[in-house]
């Protein structure tokens, strides 16, 4: 769907997705999601996990704990056999977005009531409650002020750390990330406007994804335009950036930029759901129930495949297989290349009119500026090891350690600065290294160097991860940063022959 065909929606009554129909467990929050007043707390969702867990497929388990000793719930679905398409969600990564974990709840208690519901072909993960800290003390970071939502190349977090280990022992074929974005911002406020969708999506986009994966993914956008409206809800195509005509608006998915969420990284399809809520409400759950219902049309579709499950499934196992193209991208960024005018939807807030703002600085291609030749493996120098093995084995990409000298063809790659301001020519986020690419020489790799190859289904994210040149790295967070200076090569070495 592009936005100038947006659909207006009369905001008609809601309809829910799967009926109410739990008898067997009395959780504390409403049987009907519609008569929701508040979100669903730590303690109220662990009574429920426990009250469903062993009911029809459900089992509930503990993945990780935080900081302050809670725990991050891990709930399986699966109706036996060999279910051949495995979905997982995760939601409230951002303590204070918990509609999708409140919606997810209200899914596995009716899949736990009627297993039915739950398609044969499927096995279910969810990890309702990414952040308990920060939901309990509503606020977006975790116990120890981190944004998990940035930690996703180092994993440095035990949330993180938590989601990756299922997403490695998993591999989901579709990974969905829920979020909130604030509809009354201040600045739509001061412009008297507040945001038009109920709820917006983004599939993966990164260039260096297998394409087939990427159209599968925007393929589940572009359809969810109908089912939301049916619903009477106004959906749109994630975006991010300031205000119509004259700020950048652009889409925004899963990606490795800033640490965003990167499981699209294992060759899945991934999401990222975004719901609208009205901070500025009087009652600041008032419009909770619809942000719930808006996130079940999503989930429950994704549970039933809606026709197309195995095109995706080809996808996936494709992108699983396909070897790194000849090329790595190193810099990349929504652009307009032919200033196509958009308009842009957006609310009155004082009518409720809906207005459409022409814009030209609606972003929607992504385009590669700059990209190099795909190594033959990387090296990395052994005072660098000890930290970039953590890495490596967060992430589940193979690596051998030398125990004798290895002469190599190499490009080092010299550290020129990093930036660590937002972008405000082209839009980007901070932590850019800006790199020379050296010619390649002959290096002697000296013992305890590590080597990763670049083959098997670990290519890519092993690229994404440790690729000197590209513009985003490691190099952002502190435990990498501190392993390089400006002037001097970065621990990294292309291996070219
Ligand atoms: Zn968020």
């Amino acid at each position: 769907m592009t936005l100038t065909t947006a659909r207006l929606v009369p905001a008609v009554l809601l309809l829910g997705c799967a009926s109410a129909t739990a008898q067997a467990v009395t959780p504390a929050f409403p049987a009907d999601h519609h008569q929701l007043t508040k979100t669903i707390s730590y303690a109220d969702m662990e009574a429920f996990l426990a009250s469903v867990d062993g009911k029809g497929p459900v089992h509930v388990s503990v993945e990780g704990t935080t900081t302050q000793g809670r725990s991050v719930f891990l709930v399986h679905a699966s109706r036996g056999g060999a279910p051949a398409f495995r979905i997982l969600f995760y939601a409230q990564q951002h303590g204070d977005e918990p509609a999708g974990k409140v919606a997810l709840l209200y899914m596995i208690r009716d899949i736990a009531a009627k297993p039915e519901l739950l398609p044969a072909d499927v096995d279910l993960w969810i990890m309702p409650m990414m952040n308990p800290d920060g939901g309990e003390a509503g606020t977006r970071r975790n116990g120890v002020k981190a944004d998990l939502n940035r930690d996703h190349i180092v994993l440095e977090q035990p949330e993180t750390q938590a989601l990756y280990r299922v997403v490695r022992r998993v591999r989901p074929h579709l990974a969905v990330d829920c979020h909130e974005f604030t509809r009354d911002s201040d600045e739509r406020k001061t412009r008297g406007w507040t945001a038009w969708p109920d709820v917006t999506m983004d599939g993966v986009n990164n260039p260096l994804f297998d394409p087939a994966v990427i159209v599968a993914s925007q393929r589940w956008v572009d359809e969810s335009d109908a089912p939301e409206a049916a619903a009477g809800h106004p959906f749109l195509r994630y975006t991010v950036g300031g205000m119509p005509p004259d700020e950048e608006q652009r889409h925004s998915a899963p990606d490795i930029d800033g640490g965003l969420n990167a499981v699209g990284m294992y060759g899945g399809l991934s999401f990222i759901i975004e719901s609208a809520v009205m901070r500025g409400a009087s009652a600041p759950s008032g419009d909770l129930a619809r942000r719930v219902d808006a996130y079940l049309v999503l989930f429950w579709r994704f549970v039933n495949g809606n026709g197309h499950r195995q095109e995706d499934l080809a996808a996936v196992e494709h992108a699983r297989q396909r070897p790194l193209p000849a090329f790595i991208p190193t810099n990349y960024l929504w652009v307009n290349p032919g200033m196509t005018v958009t308009e842009f939807p957006i609310v009155e807030a004082a009518t409720g009119r809906v207005l459409k703002v022409p814009t030209a600085n609606m972003m929607t291609v992504m385009a590669v500026k700059s990209a190099v030749p795909t190594p033959l493996a990387y090296a990395i120098e052994p005072k660098a090891a000890a930290d970039f093995k953590v890495l490596l084995e967060r992430h589940g990409i193979p690596f051998e350690e030398l125990t004798a000298p290895r002469t190599v063809r190499a490009e080092a790659c010299t550290l020129l600065r990093i930036e660590d301001e937002f972008d405000d020519v082209y839009s980007r986020y901070e932590g850019r290294q800006i790199v020379r690419r050296e010619e390649p020489a002959a290096h002697e790799l000296p013992a305890g160097s590590l080597w990763v190859p670049l083959e098997g289904e670990a290519a890519v994210r092993a690229a994404l991860v440790l690729e000197p040149a590209a513009m985003y790295g490691p190099y952002q967070y502190p435990r990498f940063r501190k392993l390089v200076i400006p002037g001097a090569p970065l621990p990294v070495l292309r291996i070219v022959h």
